[in-house]
């Protein structure tokens, strides 16, 4: 562990912050029991100032959030329950402050995934980043490669925001406050995604790419083909399907079903709307070929 200035102190500050959300952490190595028959899943997620995010966009404590849910959102893209998160947060040394703001986030996050924070990391560094690893377990989580030609394909929510959201941070325009809100508080669809597995979904993948991006990963993974109408994407704010299907970090959730699913169900469990947009086919086709020019979100392309 790298020592900065009241390293432990600052460490004793966050647990306070997070109370009940903190309190198995505290020893060298986090103790985690599956539940009987689950397996586990771990997904590691980092977020760094300057790549992911810039403090003028955001709250410290949005950044927090922010970083915690993108990690959770992997979990919940394998229908998987999170059993605990770990956090190795680096920061300028003068940050302490700005560390609290930091951990509300955090908290936050780990809150609404009703989950806990079971360990971490603190060092100095020059600019800011949280790394998250989100531990979760599932009975049979899903994956990118179990979907077959035929299934049907949904995603959750209505994309475009955050897509929207860093095009307008980056040109100095105002934004909707639904626009800003999906960039700034995210969902991570967890139970979205084991009610869905439950109905019959057998492949899934978070869009953090970008849907059109992610639709090309999963039909990769599962050696399949896609029929997808663009036009059907549901967006926020009246944005342009096109674009939403280019917008990354949504945090929704592309899934592959052989059944259809029921759409009115989960729109009033879980306030969100589900869409069917097409379909999978047998590989190759002209739909896949025609879906692979637009780039999604690539962090390397910056
Ligand atoms: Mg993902």
């Amino acid at each position: 562990m790298t020592t900065t200035p009241g390293e432990f102190e600052l460490i004793a500050r966050m647990r306070e912050r997070w109370g009940p959300l903190a309190e198995g952490i505290g020893d060298d190595a986090a103790v985690l029991t599956a539940p009987r028959g689950e397996q586990i899943v771990v997904s590691v997620d980092a977020c760094h100032e300057g790549v992911h995010f810039e403090r003028a966009w955001l709250s410290l404590r949005e950044i927090g959030y922010r970083a915690v849910t993108a990690a959770l959102s992997d979990l919940a893209a394998m229908a998987a329950s999170p059993r605990g998160v770990l956090l190795a947060i680096a920061l300028p040394p003068a940050g302490s402050r700005d560390l609290m703001e930091i951990a509300d986030g955090v908290g936050d996050a780990v809150r609404a995934a009703q989950t806990v924070v079971i360990g971490g990391n603190l060092s100095a560094a020059a600019t800011l980043s949280i790394t998250t690893t989100a531990v979760g377990s599932a009975f049979s989580p899903l994956t990118r490669s179990g979907a077959r030609p035929g299934n049907l394909l949904y995603v959750t929510g209505a994309l475009g925001g955050p897509g929207a959201a860093v095009d307008a941070f980056k040109r100095g325009d105002t934004m909707s406050a639904a626009v800003r809100e999906r960039f700034a508080k995210p969902t991570a669809r967890i139970a979205e995604a084991r009610w869905l597995a439950a109905r019959g979904v057998v492949a899934a993948i978070d869009v953090s790419d970008g849907l059109r991006q992610d639709a090309l990963h999963l039909a990769a993974a599962s050696h399949v083909g896609l029929a997808i109408d663009w036009t059907l994407v549901p967006t926020i704010d009246g944005l342009d399907a096109d674009r939403a299907s280019l917008s990354g970090e949504e945090y929704e959730l592309l899934v592959a079903s052989p059944v259809p699913l029921p759409e009115a169900e989960f729109a009033a469990r879980f306030g969100v709307p589900l869409t069917r947009i097409g379909r999978l086919t047998e590989r190759p086709n002209a739909d896949s070929s025609r879906v692979v020019a637009p780039r999604g979100h690539d962090h390397f392309s910056r």
